[in-house]
């Protein structure tokens, strides 16, 4: 994540901040600026950038309105402009259902995955990925399904309908319980996993996604095989394998994770899911200008970098290199705080070659994106209707609470 200031009175703000605790101004992202900008009021639910008091004022300044999940949910901290025909910002597009926010706790856990998912996208759009609902591109958009299992007394007696997280063909539903910290903390002890959280569950969906854009039909597929295995197993079977076994005793040998063990398309998502969690961390580090000079010259070192407009554009080498004396940082700071390492993970050579994969289809200019550059040179520029106006089976679940959270 970058560091942003409030346009006004330069405070620093968050990424997630409504107000700067500074100025009193509004905040938004404004996906179009790549920043958090500070807003200032410009006719009705209209808003122009807050400028310091000092500039001159501007002619003809760029109008922007709030998303409506900010304007009536205060879920969202995103602005689009003024002349986008969609009410929501391009991150709450994608989400085609919402819990029902009339059950306790739905509100909280909504509000919790779509600031984690503004995370994630932020990420996408910094490394140039393709980022459409299916509203706007039905084969090749992604959207998301925010879903709450069937409460027991609407069962009957009947098995209660679980909700499972996962992706299927551009759907990425996630159980609402893991935002729920109790619940998601259960989960995770009872899987054995070290780490857990909603961010590092949507950077793992998502990879599912982009294994079918960047990899499944290009001429990468090979490479990804001789590498992280044949997908082509069968992949209940083997999840289930899985579960009734658990991971092999060398795991660590050849996986970022035990679950990576599972078939290789978990192994591309957790291996995806890592190389998120530490482009965005680095880039934070880099943001804040952090470096480590320590007094022997046989401890951790960091360089300061300058900070990059895409964080995959920088040799994979140097990367993992910092990546290393930054994770040794990240976790004394929290043992000092009696928290659990922020990155519990131990990089075998082999893991490190599968990050080296999912650098090196992002990074150089590989041909997905000068596709997608295409694509955005040919097709319409135009988008679809508001969404809440459009008559398709997706539109009309739309940002529309569902009484029980199940898909229909
Ligand atoms: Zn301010
Ligand atoms: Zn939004
Ligand atoms: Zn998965």
């Amino acid at each position: 994540m970058k560091i942003f200031h409030c346009d006004s009175c330069q405070n620093v703000v968050f990424f997630e901040n409504l107000q700067c605790a500074n100025c009193g101004h509004e905040l938004a992202f404004v996906p179009a600026l790549a920043s958090v900008t500070a807003l200032t009021p410009a006719g009705e639910s209209l808003w122009k950038r807050a400028l310091p008091n000092d500039s001159p004022a501007e002619t003809a300044p760029k109008l922007y309105r709030k998303c409506q999940n900010y304007d009536n949910q205060s879920i969202c901290n995103w602005a689009i402009d003024a002349d986008d025909p969609n009410p929501f910002c391009i991150s709450c597009r994608l989400t085609q259902t919402i819990p029902a926010l009339d059950q306790p706790g739905h509100a909280d856990a909504w509000f919790r995955l779509e600031t984690a998912k503004r995370r994630l996208i932020f990420s996408l759009l910094e490394m140039q990925l393709p980022v459409r609902s299916k509203v706007e591109d039905p084969e090749h958009g992604v959207m998301f399904d925010f879903l709450a299992d069937d409460p027991p007394e609407s069962t009957a007696g009947n098995p209660t309908h679980r909700v499972l997280t996962g992706h299927d063909n551009g759907k990425i539903v996630v159980n609402i319980a893991e935002a729920d910290d109790a619940e998601r903390e259960r989960r995770r002890v009872l899987m054995h996993e070290p780490y857990r959280t909603l961010l590092g569950h949507l950077r793992h969906e998502i990879g599912h996604f982009y294994w079918d854009r960047l990899i499944r039909d290009s001429d990468r597929l090979e490479a990804f095989r001789a590498q992280f295995g044949d997908e082509r197993q069968d992949y209940a079977e083997t999840l289930k394998a899985y579960y009734a076994e658990g991971a092999p005793a060398d795991w660590q040998q050849h996986f970022v994770t035990a679950y990576a063990s599972a078939h290789p398309w978990e192994d591309w998502a957790e291996t995806w899911a890592h190389y998120l969690h530490i482009t965005d961390t680095l880039e934070t580090a880099d943001g804040c200008g952090l470096s480590l000079h320590p007094q022997r010259s046989d401890e951790p070192r960091l360089q300061a970098q300058p900070m990059r407009e895409n964080p995959c554009a920088q040799p994979f080498e140097q990367m993992i290199e910092r990546w290393f004396p930054l994770t040794y940082l990240l976790n004394n700071l929290n043992r000092g705080l009696g928290l659990k390492d922020a990155y519990p993970f131990v990089l075998s050579a082999t893991a490190v070659e599968k990050l080296r994969f999912v650098h090196d289809t992002l990074s150089p200019q590989p041909q997905w994106q000068s596709q997608s550059q295409d694509q955005s040179q040919t097709e319409p520029q135009t988008l679809p209707e508001p969404i809440a106006k459009q008559n398709s089976p997706a539109a009309t679940t739309a940002q529309v609470p569902m009484k029980t959270a199940v898909m229909r």
